[in-house]
């Protein structure tokens, strides 16, 4: 008998008191929910007990049953063989952060629509939130116009974010189309051409065949990586993310995990060339690192080259705000300072377990009770501090996130310090750079607003342009990228892992019901790898509440699965 299986029957006992028990705890948080001790026997009313007291648990004022609120807040129960007479229950606060992790979760286990509904639309899901809605999806604002600061683009095989939008009845919009050239902080060692011929020409002549392998090389990736949504569609989940990448890849994904991408593209026959001159660059501006980034973020990375990225118009946030609205779940304003398992007694003398979450808020400090336990965000130690009382924290979990500094300016690019005296001749409007020691910058490109304007700003407009640093640019700095400037606003992030293959992957499974959304990060950090892992989690934590252990890890599922779809 599996450790899932036998919690879930010491936990629930009879199948009656399971779903009901259930429905009336299950809780997210790190994203999650609190529930009623007491109502766990979902017997009636009990009385408050000296412990109840001091964690101010009261008696609804409407079902006569515990709660933290005076009420409760939302009605549980429903249809269905063998469960109890629906009844309201409490739920208090919980945490998972307001982004698109957490939001996504908390979507797909509580809506109907547009995924399938897991632990139903009873349940309550609390979203502990310290920051803004959208975590690293956010826009800033310059002269009343908003561009995106964090994530912006998104894969067109992104099908969890593409489902969201459609869902929630948003729109795609395309990212300017930009010339883009290579600095090497010399001169540019490649520069795109408005002549499709002449590309193909220049591709072939610098770099031989090496850009048409590198297409077939990322679409053989993207071919096994689209299985997981077969998997998750059926409803499979995963354990660790190991076994998530496994399914998807085999040993190639896992493997992709423990090199470094230079390495993997030199085993497959890339030239050197070819690797400092084009996928350095692509790193860099997506990564703010070089080619010694893993093999599968750097994949990852290499297929955002690909046509057709998109984002979301009005800034890609929206899918966080409309997650939220959709998912019913509450958000709570505060900030989450420790998780700890706490025992409690039921009426009928059993004891029941639950998470205690504290958190800061700006009354002062508060609590709630949770079954089921989510952390949306990364636990890097600069990120975030959360306190874990029952175990310690693996020292994977809490690797350092890499900085980079998103800085708008509205001004005029001075072409001659990329090399052109003369600014008519600088035709490249998105700067990649290669991996030379005198670079301050990432990247610097154009940006459009997240609304599309509804005139075309004339030719001779300066232009909004966004630059990546690994370190805030100074006055000087500006100036020598710029001619003149106007306005600028500066935004720091930590924005992704950084990555030091070989290394261990953090657990998906931090205690018995406390879960870690942001674990796949380490394999590759992206809006879509966030929704997945959500997906996971919705999936794995709800198969091992009810112990349906053929959902977890099962091996051969591509195979399995060829015939079904
Ligand atoms: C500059 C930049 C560019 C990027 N570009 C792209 C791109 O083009 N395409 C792409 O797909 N991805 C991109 N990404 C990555 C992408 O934005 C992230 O992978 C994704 O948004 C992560 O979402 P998340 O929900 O997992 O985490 P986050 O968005 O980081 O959310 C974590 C949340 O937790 C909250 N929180 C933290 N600690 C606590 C606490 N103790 N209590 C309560 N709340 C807490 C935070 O306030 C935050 O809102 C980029 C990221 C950055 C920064």
């Amino acid at each position: 008998m599996t450790e899932a299986r036998m919690r879930t029957m010491v936990r629930t006992g009879t199948p009656t008191g399971r779903h009901a028990a259930l429905r009336r705890r299950l809780l997210y948080a790190v994203r999650g929910y609190p529930v009623q001790p007491a109502d766990r026997s979902g017997t009636g009313p009990a009385a408050c007990t000296q412990q109840d007291r001091a964690d101010k648990v009261r008696l609804c004022r409407s079902c006569g049953r515990k709660t933290r609120r005076g009420r409760h807040l939302m009605k549980i129960g429903g249809p269905g063989p063998g469960l109890r007479p629906p009844h309201r229950t409490q739920t208090a606060a919980g945490p998972p952060p307001g982004n698109i992790g957490g939001l996504s979760t908390a979507l797909q286990n509580a809506v109907d629509k547009p995924l399938m509904p897991k632990f139903g639309n009873h349940v309550q899901i609390d979203i502990i939130e310290k920051g803004e809605v959208g975590g690293r999806l956010s826009t800033v604002e310059m002269e009343g116009k908003h561009y995106e600061s964090g994530g912006s683009v998104i894969h067109p095989l992104n099908l969890h974010m593409k489902s969201f939008v459609k869902e929630l009845g948003l729109n795609a919009r395309s990212p300017n189309e930009n010339l883009v050239g290579i600095y090497n902080g010399d001169e540019f060692v490649f520069q795109e051409s408005e002549w499709f011929l002449v590309n193909i020409f220049k591709m072939i002549w610098n770099y031989g065949l090496n850009f048409l392998r590198m297409y077939m090389w990322v679409e053989d990736m993207m071919d096994k990586f689209m299985r997981i949504y077969r998997y998750q569609t059926f409803d499979f989940s995963f354990s660790s993310t190991e076994s998530l990448l496994h399914a998807m890849g085999g040993n190639d994904f896992t493997t992709k995990v423990n090199v470094t991408i230079d390495e993997v593209l030199q085993k497959a026959g890339f030239s050197q060339r070819f690797i400092d001159e084009i996928v350095a660059p692509t790193m860099r501006v997506n990564y703010g690192q070089g080619v010694d980034v893993n093999g599968f973020v750097g994949a990852v990375s290499l297929a955002g080259t690909d046509s057709g990225l998109w984002a979301v118009e009005g800034g890609n946030n929206l899918v966080c705000t409309g997650l939220l609205y959709a998912s019913k779940a509450q958000l709570v304003k505060g900030t989450v300072t420790s998780v700890q398992e706490k025992a409690r007694p039921t009426k009928s003398g059993d004891t029941v377990k639950l998470y205690e979450v504290n958190y800061e808020t700006d009354q002062g400090p508060s609590l709630g009770l949770y079954d089921i336990v989510i952390i949306a965000t990364p636990l890097a130690k600069e990120i975030t501090n959360i306190k874990f009382l029952d175990f310690d924290l693996p020292i994977e979990a809490s690797k350092p996130y890499q900085q980079t500094v998103a800085t708008f300016v509205h001004g005029q690019i001075n072409a001659s310090f990329f090399g052109y005296p003369k600014p008519s001749q600088f035709s490249v409007s998105e700067i990649l750079t290669t991996d030379a020691p005198k670079l301050f910058i990432n990247s610097i490109g154009t940006v459009s607003p997240v609304t599309p304007e509804s005139e075309s700003p004339k030719s001779s407009d300066t232009k909004v342009w966004k630059i990546f640093s690994p370190e805030p640019l100074t006055d000087e700095q500006l100036r020598l990228l710029f001619e003149s400037y106007h306005a600028v606003i500066v935004k720091k992030w930590l924005a992704y892992p950084q990555y030091n293959p070989p290394e261990k992957l953090p657990p998906i499974i931090l205690h018995h019901d406390i879960y870690y959304l942001n674990s796949i990060e380490l394999a590759a950090s992206a809006m879509e790898m966030c929704a997945i892992s959500a997906k996971n989690i919705a999936l794995l934590s709800y198969h091992r509440w009810y112990g349906q252990d053929g959902q977890i890890d099962q091996e051969d599922l591509a195979e399995r699965l060829k015939s079904e779809l």
